[in-house]
C-alpha cells in the first residue's frame, strides 16, 4: 500500500466510501480508513463474519451496505479498516493505529468523513448500567440482532427514536414504552420534506403501524426525569415537557423496565478539523459546530475536505451525494480532472445531493439540541462521565470567570477523558452559554491529539529494556 496516496479518506461510511470510489475512478490514488472492520460506517454497518440475521425487517439497511461493500472491493479501493486515526499533522501526515500498530500517511489532499456522536441530555441515573445510547442500540441491533434488554424503554427525540423501538420489535424484544420531546404537530411539520420520497412514507408507516400492533404507549412532549437502579429492574420517571424542552412540574408516571435507549439527537464529528484549526461556524440547524466549506466541502485550509453528516446532518442518502461532490472537487483540485468535465459532473450531484439532503435536513431539525433540557439539569447530575464533572461544578466555574469551553475543561476537566469531550461537548457549551452569551462566543473544546485512546505499547512498540541507551552521567 502507497504511504503517500493522493487522497486519504477518513471514514468508510456512505459519505467516505462512494467518495472513494469517485476519486478512484477518476484516477486519483486512494486509501479509505476506517476504525470499524469493514465499510458501512454507522448507518450501513456491517455484520461480523459468518454472522447472519433472520427474520422479517431485520437491518432493512443490510442490503446497501453490502452492495457498497461488494462495489469497493470490485474497483480495488485499497482499504485500511480496524484502523483508528489519532492523529493528524498540519501537513496533513496521518498516524492511524491498527492491529499491526502504527501506521503513518502522507496524502496530498485529506478528505474527513468521519460522521457524527450521539447526543444525551444528562438526568440523574442516565450513567447506570442499563441506560445506553439510541444511536448505540443501532449498533447492537444491526450487527447482531441484539435487543438492549428484555423490556426496552425508548427515550429522547428524533426519527431514531421510532427506527429503534421498530428494529426491537422485530428482534423479538419488548418495547416497553416510547417517550418522545417532540409533539404530533413537530412531526407532521416534517411532512413536506417527503414529498416525493415514497419509500420513506413507506418507513415511517410501517414503523407506527408496528408500534400500533404491539400496544406499545407512545409519551409525547414527555422526557426522562430521572432512572433509580432497583435490584432487578430500572425506575423510569417521566414527565411533562413544553415545547423547548423544559421540564413541567413532577414526574407523573413510573415505569419498572430493564433496558432504556435514550438520545437526544447527533453532533458532527469535528475532532479531525477542530485539531488542525480549520474556522468553523455553529450551525445548530445543521447539529452544532461544522467546519466552514464551500458547497464542494472544501475547507477553509489548503487540501482539506469534508463530507457527510460530519459537515452538517442531512442522513445517510445525501451523505452519500455529499461525498462525491467533495471528491470530485479534490480531483478537480489537483489537476486530474479538466474544468468541463467537472462542472457537467458537479452540477449532477449537486441536483442529486439536494434533493436527498431536503428530507436529511428535516430530520436535523427533529434531533436538534432543546435549550430547556439543557436547562432543566440538576445541579448534581454528572455532564461529563469521562471525568465526573457535574452540573454545578461547570455553573461554579462559569461564577469564578470561566467564559470559554477551553477555560471551562482546564478549570474543571470537563472534556479532558478518553472521549475527548465527544459525549459532554454540546450539552456543556449549551449549560456555560445559558450564563455567558451565545454559543459562538464560549466556542468549543480544542482538539486535541490522541483522539481516540491509544495504548502505550502501541506507540512505543516492541523494544528490549536492557537496549535502551543511558547516557554516562556527566562528570562532576
Ligand atoms: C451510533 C450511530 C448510529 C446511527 N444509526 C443510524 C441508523 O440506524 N439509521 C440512520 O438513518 N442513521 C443512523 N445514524 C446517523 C447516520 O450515521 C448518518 O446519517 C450516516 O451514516 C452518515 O454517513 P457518514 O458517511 O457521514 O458518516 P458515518 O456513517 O457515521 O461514517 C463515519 C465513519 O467514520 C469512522 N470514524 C470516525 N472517526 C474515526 C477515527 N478517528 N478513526 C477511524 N474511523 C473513524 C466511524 O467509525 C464511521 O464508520 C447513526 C449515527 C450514529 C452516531
Amino acid at each position: 500500500m502507497t504511504l503517500a496516496p493522493d487522497l486519504l479518506i477518513l471514514g468508510a461510511g456512505p459519505a467516505g466510501s462512494r467518495a472513494a470510489l469517485r476519486a478512484q475512478a477518476c484516477g486519483l490514488a486512494v486509501v479509505l480508513v476506517d476504525e470499524n472492520a469493514d465499510a458501512g460506517g454507522q448507518v450501513w454497518r456491517a455484520r461480523p463474519p459468518g454472522f447472519e440475521l433472520r427474520g422479517p425487517g431485520m437491518n432493512p439497511d443490510a442490503a446497501a451496505g453490502d452492495a457498497l461493500r461488494a462495489e469497493l472491493r470490485a474497483q480495488g479501493v485499497v482499504c485500511r479498516f480496524d484502523h483508528k486515526v489519532w492523529n493528524v499533522g498540519t501537513d496533513l501526515r496521518t498516524d492511524l493505529v491498527g492491529p499491526q500498530g502504527l501506521v503513518s500517511l502522507a496524502p496530498r489532499a485529506l478528505l474527513v468523513a468521519t460522521g457524527t456522536t450521539e447526543r444525551v441530555v444528562p438526568f440523574p441515573g442516565w450513567t447506570l448500567p442499563g441506560v445506553i445510547g439510541l444511536a448505540g442500540a443501532t449498533i447492537l441491533l444491526k450487527s447482531q440482532g441484539m435487543v438492549p434488554g428484555e423490556r426496552t424503554v425508548v427515550a429522547g427525540n428524533g426519527p431514531l427514536l421510532l427506527a429503534v423501538a421498530a428494529a426491537i420489535l422485530d428482534a423479538g424484544g419488548q418495547v416497553q414504552a416510547v417517550i418522545d420531546l417532540a409533539s404530533r404537530w413537530d412531526w407532521l411539520r416534517t411532512a413536506p420534506a417527503l414529498v416525493g420520497r415514497p419509500d420513506l412514507v413507506r418507513q415511517g408507516l410501517r414503523w407506527q403501524s408496528q408500534l400500533r400492533r404491539a400496544r406499545v404507549p407512545v409519551h409525547r412532549r414527555h422526557a426522562i426525569r430521572r432512572i433509580d437502579a432497583r435490584a432487578d429492574a430500572l425506575e423510569v420517571h417521566i414527565g411533562a415537557v413544553d415545547a423547548l424542552g423544559r421540564a413541567q412540574g413532577e414526574a407523573t408516571r413510573m415505569l419498572s423496565t430493564s433496558a432504556v435507549a435514550i438520545g437526544n439527537g447527533l453532533s458532527p464529528s469535528t475532532d479531525v478539523t477542530r485539531l488542525l484549526r480549520a474556522e468553523h461556524d455553529y450551525r445548530p440547524e445543521l447539529g452544532g459546530w461544522i467546519a466552514r466549506t464551500d458547497a464542494d466541502g472544501r475547507s477553509s485550509l489548503p487540501g482539506l475536505y469534508v463530507a457527510g453528516d460530519g459537515a452538517g446532518i442531512a442522513g445517510a442518502a445525501a451523505a452519500g451525494w455529499h461525498g462525491e461532490l467533495a471528491a470530485l472537487a479534490c480531483v478537480h483540485d489537483l489537476g486530474a480532472l479538466d474544468a468541463p468535465a467537472y462542472w457537467a459532473a458537479r452540477g449532477q450531484l449537486q441536483a442529486q445531493w439536494r434533493k436527498a439532503a431536503r428530507f436529511g435536513r428535516a430530520m436535523a431539525g427533529l434531533m436538534a439540541l432543546k435549550p430547556g433540557a439543557v436547562e432543566s439539569i440538576d445541579a448534581q447530575t454528572v455532564v461529563c462521565r469521562c471525568e465526573d464533572v457535574c452540573r454545578a461544578d461547570i455553573d461554579a466555574a462559569v461564577r469564578e470567570g470561566a467564559c470559554t469551553m477551553n477555560q471551562v475543561k482546564a478549570w474543571t476537566r470537563c472534556g479532558m477523558g478518553p472521549c475527548q469531550g465527544r459525549t459532554c461537548g454540546d450539552v456543556a457549551a449549551q449549560l456555560v452559554a445559558a450564563q455567558v452569551g451565545r454559543r459562538e462566543d464560549v466556542g468549543y473544546f480544542r482538539g486535541r491529539a490522541p483522539l481516540r485512546p491509544v495504548s502505550l505499547s502501541a506507540m512505543a512498540g516492541d523494544y528490549t529494556y536492557a537496549d535502551i541507551p543511558i547516557p554516562k552521567a556527566a562528570p562532576l
